[in-house]
């Protein structure tokens, strides 16, 4: 009797603990159209002369299929794979399952707003927007003792010390050239930051390349081990506003490879296996009823409110591609990525209500 009691409390402990995650890890890739996501490479668009950058041939061997799924698979083969099979990925209209931006800008200041407040406040109406008065959910985690100095956030655009507040929110925002490592830097830092320094900056002074926010990050979560982690990709946004398709897919390509090593990192270290979440999305969507809009965003471009997220980790039930007709919103992610940490998000403005990504 006493063994089978025993028996059950194990049993119950995995039960409760495979309902939430200890950890999560929080990815974007700015502007990044759900036309591809669930399509893969536009025919249309890698065609057209102005978009191609001389060399279609170089990208319909490469990301070319004859229909969507294999298509698809070959732009993001970790999202179509792993994630597909052990995860969520909602956002495909053509099934009627539709995420929009609440907010009525869709652009990048006011969507990031919306995805780490829950607030879709139209008072944040501008990138250069001053530094975010609303309570996000980073910080919100990071004054609670579990998180205290665990919750960290790497972004390839500077805007994001102002969209997360680092000044008031007091957890590390690693943002645009920022120098990793502080007075301190280990031997990686040091690397990356001289690196970064002297790379080629198509962005200008405001916006690294994707390569050294992904390795930045990397380092920081074997190193640091926080339980919390927020990375932002920037390249997708910057070649789709150039016109350059073949870039565009390239770096949605190369951050899906970056997802696929994050999350075999994840699973291999014991304090993180089996016990952490990743959930991924974009801003803002872009144009795509007059081709030539895929370039650009805003409410003036038709459409470029529509977005797409995938999640995958404990008590995120595989579904793989969400087919329910449904319409959701951006402002819903704060709260559903609390509730993948199982806890409530409360602030001093509305949030949106979670996604239940438990539910049968
Ligand atoms: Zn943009």
């Amino acid at each position: 009797m006493k063994k089978l009691l025993i028996l059950l409390f194990v049993f119950n402990i995995k039960a409760a603990s495979a309902q939430t995650a200890e950890n999560i890890i929080i990815i974007t890739t700015d502007g990044f159209r759900w036309q591809e996501v669930f399509g893969g490479m536009d025919s249309a668009i890698a065609n057209n002369k102005k978009f191609n950058q001389d060399d279609s041939a170089v990208i319909f061997k490469k990301y070319w299929a004859d229909n969507a799924l294999d298509r698809r698979k070959k732009l993001m083969p970790f999202l179509w794979s792993t994630i597909e099979n052990n995860g969520q990925i909602y956002g495909n209209r053509k099934l009627g399952n539709k995420i929009d931006n609440a907010n009525p800008y869709w652009f990048s200041y006011p969507g990031y707003n919306e995805i780490f407040t829950g607030f879709p406040d139209t008072l944040v109406n501008s990138n250069s927007f001053p530094p975010n008065p609303n309570t996000n959910l980073l910080e919100f985690l990071s004054h609670a003792t579990k998180y205290k100095n665990k919750v960290a956030a790497f972004g390839a655009w500077d805007a994001f010390d102002r969209i997360l507040n680092e000044g008031r929110s007091k957890f590390p925002v690693y943002s645009g050239f920022d120098l990793l490592g502080g007075n301190n830097p280990n031997v990686t830092e040091k690397k990356i930051n001289a690196l970064a320094k002297d790379s080629y900056k198509p962005f200008g002074e405001e916006e690294v390349l994707d390569v050294f926010t992904h390795y930045g990050a990397m380092n920081y979560l074997q190193t640091k081990k926080p339980k919390v982690l927020y990375i932002s990709y920037g390249e997708t946004d910057e070649w789709a506003h150039s016109g350059q398709y073949r870039d565009y897919l390239n770096a949605a390509n190369m951050v899906d490879k970056w997802i696929q090593d994050i999350w075999n990192y994840v699973q291999t270290d014991p304090l993180y296996k089996n016990k952490t979440a990743i959930f991924i999305t974009t801003d803002h969507g872009r144009g795509d009823v007059k081709k030539e809009e895929w370039t650009s965003h805003n409410n003036s471009i038709k459409d470029s409110y529509q977005i797409w997220m995938a999640a995958m980790g404990p008590g995120i039930r595989a579904k793989g591609e969400v087919k329910a007709n449904q319409q959701l919103y951006q402002k819903q992610f704060a709260q559903t990525m609390a509730a993948i940490l199982g806890l409530k998000f409360t602030a001093e403005h509305p949030i949106g209500e979670k996604i239940d990504l438990n539910r049968k």
